[in-house]
């Protein structure tokens, strides 16, 4: 780090502090979720005024900056030819109910500010924006070009980017504060899809019902079939009787797709349930069999996809959604795959590995490796290092997904410390740390500086 750099963008922070909240607040002011599409706005009037407000603070500022079919923004500092990229989001996801503060008002209590989007990632965004003006107040000269990229679509399917890169080249290097510190250098490939079987002449089976996304471990499922006694109680399993239809309920633990280690999948605790009390005899047997042997083991090994490397770990499949009706079992899964090994290889076991089902689809989103001791991974790594002081971090694997997948070269960085003062991102009373920030803001300023003059 140029201790001479860091006392000037640490002072031009701290003078700046109360611009900092209050052009956050302003920010945090959109309810900028996916709304209806208008002609010229793909996602609606709301991330369009986030977007238009983060453009008018970059042109102040002297960024140049382009505006690409409200899908996203950018803003550039330098003409050099390489790019180094920093890419954040100002789409939010839907406030819902029971706040303690307004989730459009940026309130302050003590050093945390509150909003729906203050941690994921108008707070970052605006971080990223400061630590460029940080750099602009300090006169610093740069090789290359400075990105920042503002995207409009995170939360709900990433096209922004998609439609960024048919308009630009993408950045040479670049890293996404959408998540957390130490920097992220893998994340699993991420597939998905659902397979389907009609089920012919059983008289039994009513309905299934269970999970309700793909990558969340299901914490409940429900069965009904024609039964006339109740069976012996089993664990995580409750039979209810009446009138010859028995409701068989199994009970889990929820999780993230990505850790079912951490959950306890009431599907398969149901299906297993139900290949007990089903009769030999009725055609939904064997399917129900073969779906409960198969997608169960959550290594994959039910159907011989287990597999690992030595960057990402093991493989995991969540069996996250089934449902049975119109005579139809539909069962949809979410695998995380070691991302130095190819995914196309599972994708074509899956095809036949589920006798009597069809795999109506399958996807894969191509996770991250960058090496850690690269350019990229190893520079925001040591910086991390020296102005955090967590001096004995090591770059993090993840199965999780983050924005940063969207570009190449790109790596997931920030802005929540561990055991950072950030929380409720995607639930009520979403906070930051506005100190917090701001120091995320001057590793940013640092990191910046340093790749872009490497
Ligand atoms: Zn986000």
């Amino acid at each position: 780090m140029d201790n001479n750099l860091d006392k000037k963008i640490t002072q031009y922070l701290n003078d700046n502090k109360d611009n900092f909240i209050s052009d956050l607040r302003k920010l945090l002011s959109f309810n900028s979720i996916k709304g209806e599409a208008l002609p010229d706005k793909p996602f609606g009037e709301e991330p369009a005024k986030a977007l238009d407000f983060m453009q008018s603070l970059c042109d102040e500022a002297g960024l140049h900056t382009t505006n690409y079919d409200y899908y996203c923004m950018d803003a550039c500092l330098g003409d050099g030819e390489e790019t180094i990229g920093a890419l954040c989001h100002l789409d939010i996801v839907p406030a819902g109910e029971g706040w303690d503060y307004p989730p459009f008002g940026g309130e302050m209590v003590g050093s945390r500010m509150y909003g729906r989007g203050v941690t994921d990632d108008k707070g970052p965004a605006m971080a990223i924006f400061y630590a460029v003006k940080a750099l602009l107040d300090a006169g610093v000269e740069l090789n290359k070009t400075v990105k920042l990229i503002f995207g409009s679509d995170e939360e709900t399917g990433m096209s922004d980017m998609a439609h960024y890169l048919k308009k630009v080249k993408a950045p040479d290097y670049a890293f996404s504060p959408d998540a957390d510190f130490p920097v992220i250098y893998a994340e699993k490939n991420i597939m998905g899809g659902f397979y389907q079987a009609n089920v012919e002449g059983s008289t039994k089976l009513v309905s299934i019902k269970g999970g309700t996304a793909t990558n969340a471990v299901p914490n409940s499922a429900v069965a009904i079939i024609k039964h006339d006694t109740l069976p012996k109680a089993i664990d995580k399993i409750t039979y209810e009787l009446n009138d010859g239809l028995l409701t068989i309920t199994a009970e889990g633990i929820a999780a993230h797709a990505s850790l079912p280690h951490k959950g306890d999948n009431a599907i398969s605790t149901l299906l297993k349930a139900l290949v007990e009390v089903l009769p030999d005899e009725d055609a939904a047997k064997p399917l129900i069999k073969t779906l409960s042997d198969g997608l169960s083991a959550s290594d994959g090994s039910g159907i011989g996809i287990d597999c690992r490397d030595d960057i990402t770990g093991a493989l995991t499949l969540n069996h996250g959604v089934i449902k049975y009706e119109d005579n139809v079992i539909t069962s949809s899964f979410d695998i995380r795959h070691p991302v130095t090994l190819d995914y196309k290889e599972v994708m074509e076991k899956m095809k036949t590995a589920l006798k009597g089902f069809e795999l109506k689809k399958i996807y894969c989103s191509v996770g991250i490796y960058r090496p850690k001791d690269g350019k990229l991974v190893s520079t925001l790594q040591s910086l991390y290092r020296e102005i955090s002081g967590d001096t004995e971090s090591e770059p993090i694997a993840i199965g999780g997904g983050t924005y940063a997948r969207c570009l190449p070269n790109a790596v997931a960085f920030g802005p929540v410390f561990p055991n950072g003062n950030a929380g409720g991102a995607h639930t009520i009373n979403e906070y930051a740390d506005v100190d917090e920030l701001l120091k995320a803001a001057r590793l940013y300023a640092h990191c910046l500086y340093s790749l872009a003059n490497s």
